[in-house]
C-alpha cells in the first residue's frame, strides 16, 4: 500500500530527520532525477571559494594558491566577457551594413517597381532584423556590465571534481582571505555594484557579501550595511576589522546599522541606486544537519510557525527594498533555499503588490548570460522560471543559491 503524504512525512523526530523528509517530499517533485545527487552534494563536505583580500599584501599567497590548482573565476569571466563583447560587436556592425543595403531596396517615392508581395516580405525582414538588432545591443550591455563587474576581486576555486581545499592565512594582522560558498558571489556579480553607487545591503550579516562589494569598490561607493541582530551584526564590523587597514579612509564610506528592514521604509525610500536583500531562508543545506543546540535548526518543532511565515517576511524585506531602491535602480533578491516558495513566489508576489499597491513598476531581469558564462563552476537548475538557482552537486558542492535581479522601472 502506497504511504500517504502525512505518513512519508515526519513531524516528529529531530529537526535534522524532519527536514530532510520535508525536502525529499518536496524537492524530488521538482528536481526529479538531479534530486539524489543534491541530497547527497549538500550531506557532504561543501565546496569553497577563496577570495583574495585585496587591502593585503597577498602576492606570494597567490602564487601558491595558483600553483596547487586553483583559478580565478571572475577573472576568467571578465575574459569570456571581452571575448564576447568583441564578437557581438562585430555581429552589430554586420547586421546594420544589411539592415542599411534592405532599407535601400525598400520602394521610395521614386523608385516603386517592387511588388506589394515583394515589399511585405522585405520589410518583415527589417522588422526581424531591428528585433535581432535590439537583442544584440541588450546583450552587448550586459556583456559591457560583465567586462568590469567586481574589478579587483580575485575569487579561486578548484576546478570541477577537484575536492582539494584551501588553507588560510593571516599576514600583518590583516586577513589574507576568505572562504565562501562561489555561490554566494553571484547575488554581488548580480547587482553589478559600480563606483558611485549608494547601496543598501538589507540582511547584511555575518558580511560575507558585504566584504565582497567593499573590496571591489573601496572608496569609490557608499556602502551601507544593515542588520536586525545585533550579535550577527558585529561580525560585520568584524569582517571590516579583520579585512580593512584600520586608517583606511574606506571605513567613511560603509557604515553598519542595526534596523528591522521589515520598516525600511519608516526612515528611508528612494535612497539608493542599488539594494540587496539577502533574505533570511530555510538554509537548506544547514538544516540537513543536526545542530549543537537543536533551537538553531529552523525544522526544530519550537520554530515551526516561524518556518511558516518565512515567506511573508521574505516578501516584506523585498519590498522595503523595493522601496528604498530609487527608480531606475537595482534590486537583487537572493535565498540559499531551492523552495519555490521562497523564491520565485515570493518574487512574483512581491511584484504585483508593488503595482497595486505603490504603483511601482519592478520588472525581472535577465541573467542568462552571467550564468552562460559561469557553466564550468557552477550547475544551474535548468527549468527555473524566474532568476537562476545554483544547485549542488558532489562535483561542484555549491549552493543552493537563488538569485533574481529586479529592475525598479516607476
Ligand atoms: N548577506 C549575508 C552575508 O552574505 O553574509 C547573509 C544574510 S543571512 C542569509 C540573513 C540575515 O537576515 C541574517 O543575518 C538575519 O539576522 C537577517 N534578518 C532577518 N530578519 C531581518 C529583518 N527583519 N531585518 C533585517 N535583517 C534581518
Amino acid at each position: 500500500k502506497k504511504p500517504s503524504m502525512f505518513n512519508q512525512f515526519r513531524n516528529k523526530g529531530s529537526p535534522a530527520e524532519i527536514a530532510k523528509d520535508y525536502f525529499d517530499l518536496n524537492y524530488s517533485k521538482v528536481f526529479k532525477a538531479k534530486w539524489p545527487g543534491m541530497r547527497c552534494a549538500m550531506l557532504s563536505r561543501k565546496k569553497y571559494c577563496n577570495i583574495l583580500n585585496s587591502y593585503a599584501d597577498f602576492e606570494q599567497y597567490q602564487d601558491e594558491i595558483i600553483s596547487s590548482g586553483a583559478y580565478d573565476f571572475i577573472s576568467k569571466l571578465h575574459e569570456n566577457a571581452t571575448e564576447k563583447n568583441a564578437e557581438l560587436k562585430n555581429k552589430i556592425n554586420e547586421l546594420e551594413k544589411e539592415m542599411s543595403n534592405e532599407s535601400k531596396q525598400l520602394p521610395n517615392e521614386d523608385r516603386d517597381e517592387m511588388t506589394t508581395s515583394e515589399v511585405k516580405s522585405k520589410s518583415s525582414q527589417l522588422e526581424q532584423n531591428i528585433d535581432l538588432l535590439e537583442e544584440l545591443n541588450s546583450s552587448l550591455q550586459t556583456c559591457s556590465q560583465l567586462e568590469k563587474v567586481c574589478m579587483g576581486v580575485h575569487a579561486y576555486v578548484y576546478p570541477k571534481g577537484d575536492f582539494t581545499e584551501f588553507k588560510g592565512e593571516i599576514k600583518n594582522s590583516l586577513y589574507l582571505s576568505f572562504f565562501l560558498d562561489a555561490s554566494s558571489i553571484l547575488p554581488v556579480l548580480a547587482l553589478n555594484p559600480i563606483p558611485g553607487d549608494h547601496i543598501l545591503d538589507l540582511c547584511a550579516a555575518p558580511g560575507g557579501k558585504f566584504n565582497i562589494m567593499v573590496q571591489s569598490l573601496g572608496n569609490s561607493a557608499h556602502i551601507v550595511a544593515n542588520d536586525i541582530d545585533s550579535k550577527r551584526g558585529h561580525r560585520i564590523k568584524k569582517v571590516l576589522k579583520e579585512y580593512l587597514p584600520k586608517t583606511s579612509s574606506i571605513h567613511n564610506h560603509v557604515k553598519v546599522v542595526r534596523f528591522d528592514g521589515t520598516q525600511w521604509l519608516d526612515q528611508e525610500t528612494e535612497a539608493y541606486s542599488k539594494v540587496l536583500v539577502d533574505v533570511p531562508c530555510t538554509t537548506d543545506r544547514i538544516s540537513m544537519y543536526e545542530p549543537k543546540i537543536e533551537y538553531d535548526n529552523i525544522f526544530c518543532n519550537q520554530r515551526k510557525r516561524e518556518r511558516g511565515r518565512l515567506p511573508e517576511i521574505q516578501s516584506n524585506l523585498l519590498k522595503n527594498a523595493i522601496l528604498a531602491c530609487q527608480p531606475g535602480g537595482t534590486i537583487v533578491y537572493s535565498t540559499c533555499t531551492a523552495s519555490a516558495l521562497q523564491n520565485e513566489f515570493v518574487v512574483q508576489y512581491t511584484i504585483q503588490e508593488m503595482y497595486e499597491n505603490y504603483q511601482i513598476l519592478c520588472e525581472v531581469e535577465d541573467l542568462s548570460l552571467l550564468t552562460r558564462f559561469l557553466q564550468d563552476e557552477f550547475h544551474f537548475h535548468d527549468d527555473q522560471p524566474i532568476g537562476t538557482l545554483v544547485i549542488p552537486q558532489l562535483d561542484a558542492n555549491f549552493g543552493p543559491t537563488f538569485i533574481c535581479r529586479l529592475h525598479r522601472v516607476t
